[in-house]
Protein backbone atom coordinates (compact mmCIF):
# COMPACT_ATOMS: atom_id res chain seq x y z
CA UNK A 1 0.00 0.00 0.00
CA UNK A 2 1.68 3.01 -1.01
CA UNK A 3 2.60 5.77 1.89
CA UNK A 4 0.18 8.99 0.33
CA UNK A 5 -2.95 8.19 -1.48
CA UNK A 6 -3.38 8.49 -4.78
CA UNK A 7 -5.61 11.26 -6.27
CA UNK A 8 -9.05 10.63 -7.01
CA UNK A 9 -10.54 10.25 -10.50
CA UNK A 10 -13.91 11.95 -10.61
CA UNK A 11 -16.02 8.80 -11.49
CA UNK A 12 -14.75 7.71 -8.00
CA UNK A 13 -15.99 10.74 -6.06
CA UNK A 14 -19.57 9.00 -5.62
CA UNK A 15 -19.31 5.49 -4.11
CA UNK A 16 -22.54 4.02 -4.86
CA UNK A 17 -26.28 4.98 -6.14
CA UNK A 18 -29.49 3.09 -5.78
CA UNK A 19 -33.16 3.69 -4.98
CA UNK A 20 -34.44 2.42 -1.49
CA UNK A 21 -38.36 2.26 -2.21
CA UNK A 22 -38.98 6.05 -3.39
CA UNK A 23 -35.67 7.45 -2.14
CA UNK A 24 -32.94 8.11 -4.00
CA UNK A 25 -29.93 7.22 -1.96
CA UNK A 26 -26.50 8.27 -3.11
CA UNK A 27 -23.33 7.29 -0.88
CA UNK A 28 -20.89 10.22 -1.90
CA UNK A 29 -17.57 10.75 -0.03
CA UNK A 30 -15.00 13.37 1.43
CA UNK A 31 -11.60 10.86 0.33
CA UNK A 32 -10.49 8.87 2.43
CA UNK A 33 -7.80 8.61 5.79
CA UNK A 34 -5.56 6.63 7.27
CA UNK A 35 -6.27 5.00 10.71
CA UNK A 36 -4.25 2.72 13.04
CA UNK A 37 -5.40 -0.73 11.93
CA UNK A 38 -4.84 -1.93 15.49
CA UNK A 39 -7.26 0.84 17.13
CA UNK A 40 -9.86 -0.09 14.76
CA UNK A 41 -10.21 -4.01 15.11
CA UNK A 42 -9.23 -3.69 18.98
CA UNK A 43 -8.23 -7.37 20.00
CA UNK A 44 -8.73 -8.69 17.00
CA UNK A 45 -4.90 -10.17 16.00
CA UNK A 46 -3.32 -8.21 13.63
CA UNK A 47 -2.86 -11.64 12.02
CA UNK A 48 -6.19 -11.92 11.36
CA UNK A 49 -7.22 -8.65 10.16
CA UNK A 50 -4.55 -8.07 7.87
CA UNK A 51 -5.66 -10.88 5.89
CA UNK A 52 -8.53 -8.44 4.74
CA UNK A 53 -7.29 -4.92 5.11
CA UNK A 54 -2.94 -4.19 4.12
CA UNK A 55 -1.57 -2.07 6.84
CA UNK A 56 1.35 0.68 5.73
CA UNK A 57 4.71 0.88 7.17
CA UNK A 58 3.39 2.91 9.81
CA UNK A 59 0.41 0.45 10.46
CA UNK A 60 -2.01 2.63 9.24
CA UNK A 61 -4.69 1.21 7.36
CA UNK A 62 -7.49 3.16 4.50
CA UNK A 63 -10.50 4.09 5.54
CA UNK A 64 -13.60 5.63 3.81
CA UNK A 65 -15.64 8.43 4.54
CA UNK A 66 -19.14 8.16 3.82
CA UNK A 67 -21.98 11.14 3.39
CA UNK A 68 -24.74 9.53 2.42
CA UNK A 69 -27.53 11.50 0.62
CA UNK A 70 -31.27 10.70 0.81
CA UNK A 71 -33.46 12.33 -2.13
CA UNK A 72 -36.94 11.80 -0.23
CA UNK A 73 -39.04 13.58 -3.28
CA UNK A 74 -39.67 16.49 -1.04
CA UNK A 75 -36.30 16.65 0.69
CA UNK A 76 -32.46 16.40 0.67
CA UNK A 77 -30.67 14.97 3.55
CA UNK A 78 -27.53 14.53 4.63
CA UNK A 79 -25.83 12.33 6.71
CA UNK A 80 -22.54 12.55 7.63
CA UNK A 81 -19.88 15.20 6.56
CA UNK A 82 -16.46 13.80 6.55
CA UNK A 83 -13.61 15.52 8.03
CA UNK A 84 -13.94 18.78 6.44
CA UNK A 85 -11.13 21.35 6.02
CA UNK A 86 -10.14 22.36 9.32
CA UNK A 87 -7.59 20.04 9.97
CA UNK A 88 -4.12 21.43 11.04
CA UNK A 89 -1.44 20.42 9.04
CA UNK A 90 0.25 17.65 11.68
CA UNK A 91 -3.13 16.16 11.59
CA UNK A 92 -3.50 15.94 7.70
CA UNK A 93 -0.09 14.57 8.21
CA UNK A 94 -0.99 11.80 9.94
CA UNK A 95 -4.45 10.80 8.44
CA UNK A 96 -3.66 11.67 4.50
CA UNK A 97 -7.40 13.25 4.50
CA UNK A 98 -8.42 14.79 1.29
CA UNK A 99 -11.40 17.46 1.72
CA UNK A 100 -12.91 15.91 -1.09
CA UNK A 101 -17.03 16.13 -0.05
CA UNK A 102 -17.69 19.45 -1.81
CA UNK A 103 -16.39 17.47 -5.22
CA UNK A 104 -17.94 14.36 -4.49
CA UNK A 105 -21.71 15.99 -3.70
CA UNK A 106 -21.48 18.22 -7.32
CA UNK A 107 -19.84 15.21 -8.91
CA UNK A 108 -23.38 13.56 -7.33
CA UNK A 109 -25.40 16.64 -8.67
CA UNK A 110 -26.33 17.65 -4.80
CA UNK A 111 -25.56 21.20 -4.30
CA UNK A 112 -25.13 22.35 -1.22
CA UNK A 113 -28.08 25.32 -0.90
CA UNK A 114 -30.32 22.77 -1.56
CA UNK A 115 -29.67 20.55 1.22
CA UNK A 116 -32.88 20.46 4.26
CA UNK A 117 -31.53 18.54 6.79
CA UNK A 118 -28.01 17.57 8.01
CA UNK A 119 -28.15 14.87 10.18
CA UNK A 120 -24.72 13.59 12.44
CA UNK A 121 -24.41 10.35 14.50
CA UNK A 122 -22.31 11.99 16.37
CA UNK A 123 -19.71 14.16 16.47
CA UNK A 124 -16.18 13.27 16.65
CA UNK A 125 -14.25 15.24 13.58
CA UNK A 126 -14.59 12.26 10.96
CA UNK A 127 -18.48 12.81 10.84
CA UNK A 128 -19.31 16.33 11.13
CA UNK A 129 -15.93 18.23 9.85
CA UNK A 130 -18.15 19.57 6.59
CA UNK A 131 -20.44 20.77 8.70
CA UNK A 132 -19.06 24.38 8.75
CA UNK A 133 -16.27 25.82 6.15
CA UNK A 134 -13.08 27.44 7.20
CA UNK A 135 -12.31 30.58 4.95
CA UNK A 136 -8.82 31.55 4.28
CA UNK A 137 -9.69 34.67 6.52
CA UNK A 138 -10.08 32.46 9.08
CA UNK A 139 -14.16 32.74 9.47
CA UNK A 140 -16.09 29.52 9.45
CA UNK A 141 -19.46 29.42 7.98
CA UNK A 142 -22.23 26.91 7.45
CA UNK A 143 -21.39 24.67 4.42
CA UNK A 144 -25.33 23.77 3.68
CA UNK A 145 -26.66 27.44 4.68
CA UNK A 146 -30.68 26.18 4.31
CA UNK A 147 -30.00 23.44 6.05
CA UNK A 148 -31.59 22.31 9.61
CA UNK A 149 -28.79 20.42 11.53
CA UNK A 150 -29.45 17.61 13.89
CA UNK A 151 -26.77 15.77 16.59
CA UNK A 152 -27.62 14.97 20.22
CA UNK A 153 -27.30 16.67 23.40
CA UNK A 154 -25.36 14.43 24.97
CA UNK A 155 -22.48 14.43 22.44
CA UNK A 156 -22.35 18.46 22.47
CA UNK A 157 -22.04 18.25 26.36
CA UNK A 158 -18.98 15.29 26.19
CA UNK A 159 -17.10 17.34 23.65
CA UNK A 160 -17.03 20.25 26.03
CA UNK A 161 -15.63 18.07 28.41
CA UNK A 162 -12.80 17.86 26.33
CA UNK A 163 -11.50 14.54 28.56
CA UNK A 164 -7.79 13.52 28.43
CA UNK A 165 -9.29 10.63 26.36
CA UNK A 166 -10.95 11.82 23.23
CA UNK A 167 -10.65 15.60 23.24
CA UNK A 168 -8.99 15.35 19.87
CA UNK A 169 -12.24 13.74 18.12
CA UNK A 170 -14.45 16.95 19.59
CA UNK A 171 -13.25 20.33 17.32
CA UNK A 172 -15.77 23.05 18.47
CA UNK A 173 -15.57 24.66 14.77
CA UNK A 174 -17.42 22.13 13.55
CA UNK A 175 -20.73 22.64 15.65
CA UNK A 176 -20.55 25.33 18.23
CA UNK A 177 -20.90 28.01 15.65
CA UNK A 178 -24.27 26.28 14.44
CA UNK A 179 -25.58 25.69 17.89
CA UNK A 180 -24.54 29.35 18.59
CA UNK A 181 -26.69 30.90 15.46
CA UNK A 182 -29.79 28.44 16.16
CA UNK A 183 -29.02 26.12 12.94
CA UNK A 184 -28.45 22.88 14.78
CA UNK A 185 -31.33 20.90 16.90
CA UNK A 186 -29.96 19.03 19.75
CA UNK A 187 -32.08 16.09 20.41
CA UNK A 188 -31.87 14.37 23.91
CA UNK A 189 -32.88 10.51 24.58
CA UNK A 190 -36.29 11.41 25.23
CA UNK A 191 -36.80 13.19 21.91
CA UNK A 192 -34.85 10.03 20.16
CA UNK A 193 -36.83 7.34 22.22
CA UNK A 194 -39.60 9.13 21.10
CA UNK A 195 -39.24 8.00 17.24
CA UNK A 196 -40.20 11.25 15.59
CA UNK A 197 -39.22 11.12 12.22
CA UNK A 198 -37.00 14.33 11.64
CA UNK A 199 -38.65 14.38 8.37
CA UNK A 200 -40.56 11.59 6.40
CA UNK A 201 -39.09 8.45 6.14
CA UNK A 202 -35.89 9.63 8.43
CA UNK A 203 -35.55 8.33 12.07
CA UNK A 204 -32.60 8.10 14.42
CA UNK A 205 -32.31 5.08 16.78
CA UNK A 206 -30.22 5.10 20.06
CA UNK A 207 -26.72 3.00 19.48
CA UNK A 208 -24.39 3.63 22.64
CA UNK A 209 -21.75 2.36 22.95
CA UNK A 210 -18.84 3.94 19.98
CA UNK A 211 -19.93 6.99 22.48
CA UNK A 212 -22.64 7.22 24.75
CA UNK A 213 -25.22 8.82 22.35
CA UNK A 214 -24.42 7.64 18.91
CA UNK A 215 -27.35 7.42 16.69
CA UNK A 216 -28.01 4.84 13.64
CA UNK A 217 -30.51 6.81 11.00
CA UNK A 218 -33.23 5.16 9.56
CA UNK A 219 -34.22 5.46 5.98
CA UNK A 220 -37.68 3.84 5.36
CA UNK A 221 -39.45 5.18 2.63
CA UNK A 222 -43.36 5.57 3.08
CA UNK A 223 -44.86 2.53 1.85
CA UNK A 224 -47.82 2.51 -1.17
CA UNK A 225 -50.41 0.27 -0.03
CA UNK A 226 -51.03 -0.81 -3.74
CA UNK A 227 -47.57 -2.22 -3.85
CA UNK A 228 -47.78 -4.59 -1.05
CA UNK A 229 -51.03 -5.87 -0.48
CA UNK A 230 -50.08 -8.75 1.25
CA UNK A 231 -48.21 -6.56 4.38
CA UNK A 232 -44.63 -7.38 5.26
CA UNK A 233 -41.44 -5.57 5.77
CA UNK A 234 -41.03 -2.30 3.24
CA UNK A 235 -37.53 -1.16 2.41
CA UNK A 236 -35.26 0.24 4.73
CA UNK A 237 -31.55 1.09 4.87
CA UNK A 238 -29.82 2.14 8.14
CA UNK A 239 -26.42 4.17 8.46
CA UNK A 240 -25.20 2.44 11.47
CA UNK A 241 -22.53 4.46 11.90
CA UNK A 242 -19.16 3.52 14.16
CA UNK A 243 -21.44 0.97 15.59
CA UNK A 244 -19.71 -0.94 12.70
CA UNK A 245 -17.61 0.67 10.93
CA UNK A 246 -17.22 -1.18 7.58
CA UNK A 247 -17.92 -4.45 6.20
CA UNK A 248 -14.97 -5.87 8.20
CA UNK A 249 -16.75 -5.17 11.37
CA UNK A 250 -20.06 -6.88 11.30
CA UNK A 251 -19.10 -9.95 13.99
CA UNK A 252 -20.34 -8.62 16.96
CA UNK A 253 -17.33 -9.31 19.08
CA UNK A 254 -14.90 -7.20 16.65
CA UNK A 255 -15.26 -4.19 17.87
CA UNK A 256 -12.52 -0.76 17.82
CA UNK A 257 -10.30 0.16 20.40
CA UNK A 258 -11.86 3.76 20.05
CA UNK A 259 -14.95 2.47 21.10
CA UNK A 260 -15.72 3.89 24.67
CA UNK A 261 -18.02 1.21 26.07
CA UNK A 262 -16.86 -2.18 23.87
CA UNK A 263 -19.51 -4.76 25.91
CA UNK A 264 -22.38 -2.03 24.88
CA UNK A 265 -21.17 -2.23 21.33
CA UNK A 266 -21.33 -6.19 21.82
CA UNK A 267 -24.55 -5.81 22.84
CA UNK A 268 -26.32 -3.00 20.14
CA UNK A 269 -24.69 -4.53 17.24
CA UNK A 270 -26.64 -8.22 18.67
CA UNK A 271 -29.89 -5.13 19.24
CA UNK A 272 -29.31 -4.17 15.25
CA UNK A 273 -29.07 -7.29 13.97
CA UNK A 274 -32.45 -8.42 15.32
CA UNK A 275 -34.29 -6.60 13.20
CA UNK A 276 -31.77 -5.94 10.45
CA UNK A 277 -30.99 -9.61 9.37
CA UNK A 278 -34.33 -10.70 9.27
CA UNK A 279 -36.03 -7.72 7.94
CA UNK A 280 -32.89 -7.96 4.90
CA UNK A 281 -31.71 -4.05 5.79
CA UNK A 282 -29.75 -2.26 3.57
CA UNK A 283 -26.52 -1.74 6.40
CA UNK A 284 -24.47 1.92 5.30
CA UNK A 285 -21.26 1.85 6.83
CA UNK A 286 -19.04 4.95 7.68
CA UNK A 287 -15.71 4.26 6.94
CA UNK A 288 -15.99 1.58 4.47
CA UNK A 289 -15.21 2.99 1.25
CA UNK A 290 -15.32 0.19 -1.33
CA UNK A 291 -18.26 -1.48 0.44
CA UNK A 292 -20.18 1.51 1.61
CA UNK A 293 -23.35 -0.62 1.91
CA UNK A 294 -24.22 -4.56 2.53
CA UNK A 295 -26.75 -6.43 3.96
CA UNK A 296 -25.84 -8.48 6.87
CA UNK A 297 -26.93 -12.37 6.89
CA UNK A 298 -26.00 -15.24 8.88
CA UNK A 299 -23.62 -17.86 7.45
CA UNK A 300 -23.19 -21.57 7.98
CA UNK A 301 -21.47 -21.09 11.25
CA UNK A 302 -24.26 -18.68 12.89
CA UNK A 303 -22.42 -16.18 12.31
CA UNK A 304 -23.13 -12.04 10.87
CA UNK A 305 -21.56 -12.11 7.46
CA UNK A 306 -21.72 -8.90 4.96
CA UNK A 307 -23.10 -9.50 1.70
CA UNK A 308 -23.57 -7.70 -1.08
CA UNK A 309 -26.97 -6.40 -2.24
CA UNK A 310 -28.73 -7.41 -5.41
CA UNK A 311 -29.15 -4.95 -7.51
CA UNK A 312 -26.40 -2.82 -5.82
CA UNK A 313 -24.93 -0.31 -8.40
CA UNK A 314 -21.48 0.55 -6.32
CA UNK A 315 -19.43 1.92 -8.77
CA UNK A 316 -16.74 -0.93 -7.39
ZN1 LIG B 1 -15.70 7.54 12.81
Amino acid sequence: MPERVTPFEATELVRARRSVGDFELTICTDGTFLLDGGAMFGVVPKTLWQKRIAADASNRIVLGLNTAVVRTGRQTVVIETGVGNKQTAKMRDIHQNQELLPASLAAAGVKPDEVDVVINTHLHFDHCGWNTTLHADGSVTPTFKNARYFAHAGEVAHGRLQLERDRVSYLAPNYEPLIESGQMTLLDDAAVLAGREICEGIRVEMFPGHTAHLMGVHIEPPRRVESRPGGGVGPHACYISDLIPTAHHVEPTGVMGYDLDPLGCIEERKRFYQRAIPEEWLVLFTHDHDTPMARVAVNEKGKPVAVLPKGCSSTH
